[in-house]
């Protein structure tokens, strides 16, 4: 967790529970549609033997995903973010992905300019 200016206690009570029902969310997915290549969530690039190159080490771009917690209670929507990776091989197709994400301050830690930003719905 980046921290920067201390969070109330509503605000830690709905950064847990969002971390936790994010974690869940991503985990059913990550079961659900397995990528080839797990990764972990802070990597950008992940070098794989490539079928489409020959086998040759290629690098498979990990896209930053965002998701953006939802307004709970006096919290309002946004304040946290919890960051995982996702990719998928230009030149084979293969995909990689993070099964665990990590919760951040959204007003410390904003997506970066690539990221792909989820909202809450
Ligand atoms: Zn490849």
């Amino acid at each position: 967790m980046v921290r920067g200016v201390a969070l109330t206690d509503d605000e830690k009570r709905a950064g847990r529970l969002f971390r936790l029902l994010a974690q869940n969310h991503l985990v059913a997915a990550f079961d659900s549609h397995p990528p080839d290549f797990r990764v972990p969530n802070f990597l950008a690039v992940y070098r794989h033997p490539c079928p489409g190159r020959q086998m040759r080490s290629t690098a498979l771009e990990l896209c930053e995903v965002y998701r953006l917690s939802p307004v709970d209670g006096a919290v309002p929507a946004g304040r946290f973010g919890f960051i995982t990776r996702e990719g998928t091989c230009r030149s084979c197709g293969q995909t990689a992905a993070s099964r665990a994400g990590r919760l951040v301050d959204a007003y410390v830690r904003p997506p970066i300019a690539t990221a792909r930003v989820i909202r809450p719905s």
